[in-house]
């Protein structure tokens, strides 16, 4: 269990207790909800794009530690990067907290959740922004889910 609690404490005192670029948007482009049923995590994701670059990228939400870290770290990462550079980011975050294999290329602080894949139910946690926000960049309107 040490493993974990590292993982948490480390996301704690990161981006738990200041996530980044949380509130709510004023003038989003698209919007999605996420919703993990097995541990009671929800989100909403608020997303403006400008031609296909993201201009900026904003939620809200209550969940454990590891969604709402996960949550305030991809959206750091997200900002700025073309719809195309998110859909693979997220290719490569899904990958790595499923397998627990570090992606090629910079995933920075996002290695951080990398640990996660040892804890099924808590991948989960860490995908649900990801999904959520892969729905608003898609520009699909149902809740996200992570099973
Ligand atoms: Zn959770």
């Amino acid at each position: 269990m040490d493993d974990l609690r590292e993982l948490y404490q480390e996301l704690i005192l990161d981006h738990n207790q200041n996530p980044h670029n949380y509130g709510e948007m004023d003038d989003p482009t698209a919007t999605a909800d996420g919703f993990n049923p097995l541990c009671g995590d929800r989100l909403t994701l608020y997303l403006r794009m400008s031609d296909e670059v993201v201009e900026d990228i904003k939620f809200v939400g209550s969940g454990c530690a590891i969604s709402k870290a996960s949550a305030s770290i991809m959206t750091t990462l997200l900002k700025g990067k073309t719809r195309k550079e998110a859909i693979t980011l997220f290719e490569m975050f899904h990958k790595m907290v499923t397998t627990g294999e570090l992606p090629e290329g910079d995933l920075g602080k996002l290695a951080v959740l990398s640990g996660v894949y040892k804890y099924p139910a808590r991948v989960k946690c860490a995908v649900l922004a990801w999904h959520t926000s892969k729905n608003a960049l898609e520009g699909k309107e149902s809740v996200a889910k992570t099973e």
